[in-house]
């Protein structure tokens, strides 16, 4: 449906609407990507309208390191479901159709026009888009890659947690450091200043984002290397508990074998209480939504 003039709060909408799961559970980032790589444009004054192949070429080493493991080819950018949600406009030569060759595309006027004038909204809206369909670790990296790195302003979060989901969320990060014992659970290092913890994280293993609990079960302590790794799906954890690598990563180690990742099959450090390791349901979801084979 053509919109002659979007307000804040209708886009702010159509934003929030967008699926983060496809219609069998699968993780679907292709409509954020999209969106991300339109919000540059803005940004960077490229035409509103490109072509659809060239959004497809930038898009592909994004999908490459931050989408789901794909066997095979990827499918096509969703650009025809991004306009049924009025955020795309198609324009095809002559053709009503978003896979001709030629198609070109890109926000409608009214969309871009609204970003176009107001830099707070298109960070509101980046961070929003990250925070729906990537975790933590892996956010800065993205924009980075998309060369909007200055967009990272987690400061312009428009749905800030209320003080009692902050604290829930510092108590658990606390729960889950001192079940590791501030030490990372594959290389197992821990490294204190005066005393205090630096450099380790919580991580999810089933994306809070994608509907993952807050409970030890789901949860690891790793260091901020192996935090990124994990959660672009460099290495994975079987149900015993050992690390499975994946063949896409490739590491220049030059403190010695296994310095910067252990060796596949190496167990990774728990806690001893076996309530407090991850559980197989989590891992499951790691292997089949993150790692790559
Ligand atoms: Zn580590």
């Amino acid at each position: 449906m053509p919109i002659s003039a979007m307000t804040q709060d209708a886009f702010r909408e159509r934003i929030a609407g967008l699926e983060v799961h496809s219609g069998d559970g699968h993780r679907a980032p292709g409509k954020a990507l999209l969106v991300l790589l339109a919000v540059r444009g803005v940004l960077h004054g490229s035409p509103r309208l490109r072509a659809h192949s060239h959004l497809e070429e930038e898009a592909q080493p994004l999908l490459e390191v931050f989408g789901p493991p794909m066997s095979g080819s990827r499918p096509d950018l969703p650009f025809q479901r991004l306009a049924d949600s009025g955020l795309w406009e198609t324009e095809a030569l002559g053709i009503a159709s978003t896979s001709t060759p030629n198609a070109t595309g890109g926000f409608p006027q009214s969309v871009y026009d609204l970003l176009a004038n107001d830099y707070y909204l298109m960070k509101e809206t980046v961070l929003h888009l990250l925070d729906l369909h990537f975790t933590k670790s892996v956010q800065p990296d993205l924009l980075e890659m998309l060369g909007v790195s200055e967009l990272w302003d987690p400061s312009s979060r428009s749905a800030q947690a209320s003080p009692q989901q902050r604290a829930v969320v510092a108590g658990f990060r606390a729960t889950v450091l001192n079940a590791y014992r501030n030490r990372c659970a594959v290389c197992g290092n821990g490294v204190w200043v005066d005393g205090t913890p630096l450099g380790i994280q919580l991580t999810h293993i089933h994306w809070h984002s994608h509907g993952g609990e807050f409970s030890l079960s789901n949860a690891l302590a790793l260091c901020t290397l192996h935090q990124k790794l994990f959660d672009v799906g460099g290495f994975t954890i079987s149900d015993d508990l050992r690390l499975v690598i994946s063949s896409r990563l490739r590491v220049e180690d030059s403190g010695g074998n296994g310095w910067i990742m252990p060796i596949p099959g190496s167990p990774i450090h728990v806690p001893e209480n076996p309530d407090h390791r991850p559980h197989p349901d989590n891992l499951v979801w790691h292997r089949r939504e993150v790692f790559r084979k």
